[in-house]
């Protein structure tokens, strides 16, 4: 047999393999049939026959880290924005052009089918799909690695707009039953809270601290698997679930304790209920400490558990086998957690716990933000956690007596350096708890990581020079190319063959072909196609029809002041009044499209939701622009709906203030489907800039030192307003009714904003520059050719941000991994 007919062959039988895989789970784990069944029946049951293949993996991927016990890497997020599975799974596996054809001969359109499936939308946004792609890329790598975190019965809120406003829906993304995951009975943990500590002296006079708790709450884990790329590894995410047991202290319900919890009304199941809706502001609730600690705890147990199935009572291999990072300072109480078990438990003596400790944590900071950096009350947890408090203290005691070393007498630096903030209530700092108990701290992209270093916690680098370090955020090109984009991706497979997910730095070779008008053609044509779809999609959800011709500009990402929706919506108004003042102002029609949501508690968030979509209303009825201009504000903005509208973007807004935005991902995805970029310096766009060269980008507004300058000589708003008569005119156009007629003044917050009390995102300050590198924008499209090497260019260069090469940082730099290729 020929080699091409073996393979049809072997292609053949797969897909009849499938086909009769799917038919099967209709008939025996759905009781319906062919006839009888409907979109949400089918999606059913294509997850449980691709499931099959899913658990095979994860089955020998175990069996294979088991035996050869391995170092893994265990990932500690609050948050993972996984989005749904389906396609992830089917391109992963290699199988979804077989589940495609197969549907197809059942007359089942797979696309359709996609549709039904929820997102797991547990997480805000980039923090916790950051976690989401690197799972993908350990999983990819053939690394041992666990994802831990929380099953929260609600992830983010739905969002609805009515009349403009932003409504929050719950999510219930299990309502009828998630196919993907397990349940683990079996490995069932129970966590301990509130209640008192009692110190003990045992034999030969050795104090010994015994924590009697107040409630006991117990942690149901599920499993999702994690296929990597080519479906080899199946690594785990496990989500802990709270459940209520049995177990009533009478002692401490006398003492007190349990009263106060029942007045707190905390009961055991609504731990896990919902995701805190925050992002970029801690949410200072007790619960969310609850939270946090609960899915720490049952974490750190599970690992302990399977450390000592290898290893027994013997602690000296701990911190060789295990490595845990923590995302964000979330999982912080992890720190005062294990040092609880090696003390109180496993009964070492500090120096040996500590060593334990301190040799196992990494932290990821991900924010300079103030109102980002998580403090809790001390008075909070010595009642949640009285033995951690009892921990963190003798933590800081003894590190005071260190900062003494290095600064002998300055009361001043260990104000700073301690985890104990002194005042009216006294706090703890879990970041500074996080770089204490930690060997190795990182920030997110380079230019953030250096200001970790020089800003936030300078002290911590002269006391330890090698502990503060950089990997750069990346994105996983199987999600956010391959499956998403499946047009562009056979194309680059045409031109470059096909094992660029794998090594993304191939997608350079493309840069050769950037000049050729073929290939351009080639290029625009599929985005022109991803337009098309995107124009109807935008059709269907908002009933605003949009030309697939003009430029569509994006920005997506969780509505905040930092990343200046309102500067965008500002320069959208400015191009209005142009349009209205002189008819004949030239410019390509452009179609702004945002997708955002916004804290529930978050006023002014909400207000510029509510004035994207006020302007939108006005421009889109308005026949004196001549459609030269679109305003479309997509609701319930999640990875499922990104996936819909990066792939169709020409423009990427990535307009942070800068130095407040950390890294951004978004801007990445965007940029890796040939958006261009129009973007301070900030974040990764400054890598982005320096990988697509300075021609293939649009860089605008104050650099980080330029804001350090203006806010030592002091930012004053009112100069830019009665300088420049277009910002005034704009922002006084804010104060009429003109945008929400009969309601003047529904839209003031916005002015004030930017001109009363100093605005730390000085968006007046970089409203010029953002204009006129709009105004280049405008005119760079006009070049079609040029716009089209542009695009292509930013597509070729984006090697550098694949998640793959985050974690591959993360091995070498922190995590010092092996692979363990499963057979
Ligand atoms: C990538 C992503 C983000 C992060 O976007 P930024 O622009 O980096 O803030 C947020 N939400 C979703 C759904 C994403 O996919």
């Amino acid at each position: 047999m020929s080699r091409t007919t073996k393979e049809k062959n072997v292609s053949m039988s797969s897909k009849n393999v499938i086909k009769e895989a799917i038919v099967r789970h209709l008939h025996c784990s759905l009781g319906t049939d062919e006839n009888k069944a409907n979109n949400h029946a089918w999606w059913k049951a294509t997850c449980a026959s691709v499931q099959e293949h899913v658990l095979e993996g994860l089955r020998k991927t175990q069996k294979s880290h088991y035996f050869n016990d391995t170092r893994a890497v265990h990932y500690f997020s609050a948050e993972f924005l996984m989005g749904r599975l389906m396609s992830n799974n089917l391109h992963n596996l290699g199988l979804f052009e077989h589940t495609d054809q197969a549907l197809k001969e059942l007359g089942v359109n797979l696309t359709d089918i996609m549709e039904e499936e929820p997102d797991m939308a547990l997480g805000n946004g980039g923090l916790g799909r950051l976690a989401a792609c690197f799972i993908d890329s350990l999983a990819t790598l053939d690394l041992p690695a666990v994802g831990y975190g929380l099953h929260y019965e609600h992830g983010l809120f739905r969002q609805e707009i009515k009349n403009g406003e932003q409504i929050e829906r719950p999510d219930s993304w299990r309502d009828y039953g998630n196919p993907w995951e397990i349940c683990r009975p079996e490995s069932i943990q129970e966590i301990s809270l509130f209640g008192y500590v009692e110190t003990k002296y045992g034999e030969n006079g050795k104090i010994q601290k015994e924590w009697h708790p107040g409630m006991i709450v117990k942690g149901l884990p599920w499993d999702i698997p994690v296929v990597g790329y080519g479906g080899k590894t199946v690594n785990v995410l496990r989500l802990w679930q709270s459940q209520a047991s049995r177990y009533f202290n009478w002692d401490v319900f006398n003492a007190g304790g349990y009263v106060d919890a029942q007045k707190e009304n905390v009961q055991a199941e609504t731990i896990s209920k919902v995701l805190y809706p925050n992002d970029e502001t801690e949410a200072g609730k007790e619960l969310r400490l609850i939270q946090q600690y609960f899915f720490s705890s049952c974490s750190l147990k599970d690992i302990i558990r399977r450390y000592k199935r290898a290893h027994g009572d013997d602690w000296s291999a701990f911190s060789a086998q295990v490595v845990i990072q923590l995302n964000d300072t979330h999982p912080a109480i992890a720190i005062p957690e294990l040092m609880r078990i090696l003390l109180d438990r496993a009964e070492l003596d500090w120096d040996s716990a500590w060593a334990i400790s301190t040799k196992t944590f990494a932290y990821t900071n991900h924010t300079l933000l103030p109102e980002a950096l998580e403090k809790w009350p001390a008075r909070m947890i010595e009642k949640i956690l009285p033995r951690h408090l009892e921990i963190i203290y003798e933590i800081n005691h003894r590190f005071m007596a260190q900062v003494e070393q290095v600064w002998p007498g300055d009361d001043k630096v260990k104000q700073k350096l301690s985890i104990i903030e002194e005042g009216d209530e006294k706090m703890v700092r879990m970041g500074n708890l996080s770089v204490i108990g930690s060997f190795a701290v990182n920030g997110v992209a380079e230019i953030h990581s250096a200001l970790v270093k020089k800003n936030l916690f300078p002290e911590f680098d002269k006391m330890w020079p090698e502990k503060l370090t950089n990997v750069t955020n990346g994105i996983t090109p199987r999600r956010w190319l391959k499956a998403c984009n499946p047009k562009l991706s056979s194309l680059i497979s045409e031109k470059i063959g096909d094992d660029w997910p794998l090594h993304l730095e191939k997608l350079n070779e493309l840069s050769q072909h950037a000049d050729n008008l073929k290939f351009q053609k080639q290029f625009m044509k599929i985005k022109h196609e991803n337009k098309v779809d995107l124009a109807k999609e935008v059709l269907a959800l908002t009933g605003i029809k949009i030309n697939p011709k003009a430029i569509f500009d994006v920005q997506i990402k969780r509505l905040h002041e930092y990343k200046r929706q309102h500067l965008n919506l500002l320069h959208i108004m400015a191009l209005y009044r142009r349009l209205l003042e002189n008819p004949d102002y030239q410019m390509q029609p452009r179609v702004f499209l945002f997708g955002a949501k916004a804290a529930p508690g978050y006023k002014l968030a909400k207000d510029i939701i509510y004035a994207i979509n006020q302007v939108a209303e006005k421009i889109n009825n308005d026949k004196r622009v001549n459609d030269k201009i679109k305003v479309v504000f997509l609701p319930n903005y999640r990875v499922s709906l990104a996936e819909k509208m990066i792939p169709a973007a020409d423009v990427s807004e990535q307009i942070s203030t800068a130095g407040k935005e950390a890294s951004g991902t978004g801007n990445m995805k965007l940029s890796l489907n040939g958006a261009l970029t129009v973007g301070t310096l900030d974040g990764a766009n400054i890598e982005i800039a320096e990988e697509v060269g300075d021609e293939n980008i649009f860089i605008f507004g104050l650099t980080v030192d330029e804001v350090h300058q203006l806010d030592e000589k002091g930012y004053k708003p009112f100069d830019y307003y009665y300088q420049n008569s277009e910002i005034k005119a704009v922002l006084d156009w804010l104060e009429t009714d003109y945008f929400t007629p009969g309601k003047p003044g529904a839209l003031a917050s916005i002015k004030r904003s930017l001109l009363e009390g100093g605005d730390p995102y000085k968006v007046l300050a970089d409203f010029e520059s953002y204009s006129a590198a709009q105004s280049l924008v405008d005119k760079a499209y006009g070049d079609k050719s040029a716009w089209a090497k542009m695009a292509i260019l930013n597509t070729a260069r984006m090697g550098k941000f694949t998640s793959d090469r985050s974690i591959q940082d993360y091995v070498q730099k922190i995590w010092k991994l092996d692979k363990c290729v499963v057979e």
